[in-house]
């Protein structure tokens, strides 16, 4: 029972479903004539074959019927040529007729598209012919003047797209350009040209206001731009319709240059070849858009959607603008119909009002420039970043060698101190205890005086350094002979170099160099540099002091054969404050302020320094003073001891043994 109930139900759906496609089915073919499922159909031409216009429309029908594809249907086109401009009589008419009748007599056609005026007046004098192949089928036409004139019972089967009239251009011209009050319509002799004058002199009723329309008509572009010139130059308005030549034809971009020349006219046209050429725009008609209509129309009726209507008037035409003349010409965009065509836009750039435009372009300035403004700021900042890194980095090193400095001073200090006070100590007791003898006096006193040297060594550069800080260490210049003062100075250390059982050679090229120096600040430089040589040289070793003259210079080089410096560390040693750690430090006593008072003399005396050294071989400093003799030789009133100053500096040297 229930088995039976539900057969009955799959039954009823099923029939359900199937009338219902039967419905659709019936309503999509109710244009078919046959149930071939083939949609035949026939178009008929007004003119011959190699018409452009005609074709034009043709190629926009055959590629959009074939782009749509109706679903199940297979489309048959049949094309006929009336060529009405061959025979345009009724004998001629009645024959093509005949022909159609006897060729079709067997073939369901479906619908008829009928392109412009001749073809339509022929085909709609047989829908309701009851002999002819024609009755009764559907009518489709394109380019037919709005006159046409279809009874109630033709309406059923007749529809179609009318040609533009004429007045679509003018008022295009009429909205765009509040002044203008009149147009120049420069035509040709040929049909076209005549075609467009007949529809703008029929179309004057229906002008957006009053207009004086100026036909100006010849095949010669001289006769144009003649009879141009003559008009008046103000609201005025131009519309290029003919092609013009002078001796051949004249390409249409040189005819609108020439055009230019002579007014300033907002210039248009009705014809499609000129709206890439320097126009404004214009209203065009285009047949393959009216082919691409008709298809349209054929598909919305195989598939019941078609619309109500005998004549749409201007479905085919266009407006086509120049985007770079839209803005030449000042248009007022928003003005401009919206579904227009926008040529020479390759780029599709929007189509926005001149203060748009401009408000635009600033906006992407504006952006363009924060963009590398960010960018310089985000570059600035990195490098900011980088310095200030860099900067930290020097200032805690720095840091870091005033720590070592206060550590390094403080033992400086300290040390000879502790001697001082301890023999001080010893030889206090030994006094109260007359416990003393005179040689061991000596001894002592000796060793607190060269502690209290070495102190005030230290006190001394360190009042050198803040001199050379402040800009107040001032050289007291006298022209000498280097070569006397340098070995002087040599041979006072002598005696210090022996007790390391160090030999000090000095050796010149020259017997006398005169240049003017300070010669006690010479004899510091020197004693510096031998006692760094005794200091980091061990015992045997050798060092060599040599001078030469080379062009305008002295060299001096103090070379030893000690414990050297690391190639990294070399720059570093004229640092205030530097010496060289780790294990080649601390073999002898220092503060690390020599090397920098050495080349802070130097520079005052316009000179330089090189190093040349090499880990367990030796160092060789080298120094080089340009010869430099000074007009004004002020007697050095400043007395130097020079036993005096090598026993300064000489005072952190070890000499125990
Ligand atoms: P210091 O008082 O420590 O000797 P200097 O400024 O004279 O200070 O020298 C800086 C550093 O350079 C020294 O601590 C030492 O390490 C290195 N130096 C200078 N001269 C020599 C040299 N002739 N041989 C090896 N190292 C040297």
């Amino acid at each position: 029972m229930k088995d039976k109930t539900l057969k009955m139900t799959i039954i009823f759906i099923l029939t359900i479903i199937l009338s219902f496609n039967n419905i659709q089915t019936s309503s999509a073919n109710e244009i078919l004539q046959s149930d071939d499922n083939i949609l035949d159909v026939l178009v008929i031409n007004s003119y011959e074959e190699s018409d452009r216009w005609e074709k034009s429309i043709v190629y926009g029908f055959t590629k959009t019927m074939k782009e749509l594809k109706p679903e199940g249907i297979t489309v048959d086109t049949k094309i006929e040529y009336l060529d009405i401009k061959s025979r345009p009589d009724k004998e001629y008419v009645d024959t093509f007729l005949n022909l159609l009748n006897t060729k079709y007599q067997y073939s369901d056609i479906d619908v008829v598209f009928a392109i412009d005026d001749a073809a339509f007046r022929v085909v709609k004098q047989e829908v309701l012919n009851k002999d002819s192949v024609l009755y009764k089928k559907q009518i489709l036409f394109t380019g037919v003047n709005g006159d046409i004139e279809v009874s109630n019972e033709e309406k059923q089967y007749i529809k179609g797209i009318g040609q533009s009239t004429g007045i679509e251009i003018i008022n295009l011209i009429l909205n765009l350009h509040k002044d203008v009050d009149t147009i120049n319509i420069l035509l040709d002799n040929f049909t076209y040209s005549k075609v467009i004058k007949e529809k703008i002199k029929n179309s004057t009723s229906i002008y957006l206001r009053d207009v004086k329309i100026n036909f100006i008509e010849s095949n010669y572009i001289e006769d144009i731009l003649n009879q141009l010139q003559k008009v008046n130059k103000t609201k005025q308005a131009i519309i290029v319709t003919g092609v013009f030549k002078d001796k051949k034809y004249i390409p249409l971009d040189k005819t609108i240059d020439d055009i230019k020349k002579i007014s300033l006219s907002p210039i248009y046209t009705t014809n499609y070849a000129y709206t890439t050429q320097g126009v404004i725009g214009g209203y065009i008609d285009r047949g393959e858009k009216q082919g691409e209509y008709i298809a349209k129309e054929i598909y919305n009726i195989i598939n019941g959607n078609s619309t109500n209507f005998t004549i749409l008037p201007h479905a085919s035409g266009q407006y086509v603008f120049d985007y770079d003349n839209i803005y030449e010409y000042n248009v007022d965009i928003s003005k401009i119909p919206k579904d227009s065509q926008i040529v020479n836009n390759p780029f599709n750039k929007p189509l926005i009002s001149r203060e748009g435009k401009i408000a635009l372009q600033v906006s992407i300035f504006i952006i363009i420039s924060m963009i590398v403004y960010s960018f310089k700021y985000f570059v600035e900042q990195r490098k900011r970043e980088a310095k200030n890194r860099k900067l930290y980095e020097r200032a805690k090193e720095r840091e870091q060698l005033k720590t070592d400095f206060i550590v390094n001073m403080s033992h400086e200090l300290r040390t000879p101190l502790n001697v001082i006070l301890s023999t001080t100590k010893v030889v206090e007791m030994k006094v109260k205890n007359k416990t003393h003898d005179d040689l061991y006096l000596l001894d002592k006193l000796e060793q607190i005086n060269k502690n209290s040297n070495r102190l005030l060594k230290l006190v001394n550069n360190l009042i050198d350094v803040t001199k050379f800080e402040n800009g107040s260490y001032d050289i007291k210049l006298q022209n000498l002979n280097i070569v006397e003062v340098i070995e002087e100075t040599v041979l006072a250390t002598v005696d210090y170099a022996y007790c390391k059982n160090i030999d000090v050679i000095f050796d010149t090229e020259e017997e006398e160099i005169i240049t003017a120096i300070d010669k006690h600040k010479i004899e510091r430089v020197i004693l510096n540099l031998l006692s760094n040589s005794i200091k980091y040289s061990n015992e045997n070793a050798s060092i060599n002091v040599y001078i030469k003259k080379e062009d305008k210079n002295v060299y001096i080089n103090v070379s030893d054969t000690g414990i050297g410096i690391s190639n990294d560390k070399i720059d570093e040693i004229f640092n205030r404050f530097y010496q060289v750690s780790e294990s080649l430090r601390k073999v002898e006593e220092g503060s690390g302020i020599g090397l920098c008072i050495v080349e802070e003399i130097i520079k005052i005396h316009k000179g330089h320094i090189n190093v040349y050294s090499e880990v367990g071989k030796g160092t060789r400093v080298e120094i080089v003073l340009p010869i430099n003799i000074i007009a004004t030789n002020i007697q050095n009133k400043q007395i130097t001891d020079l036993k005096q100053s090598v026993m300064l500096e000489m005072s952190d040297v070890d000499t125990k043994n």
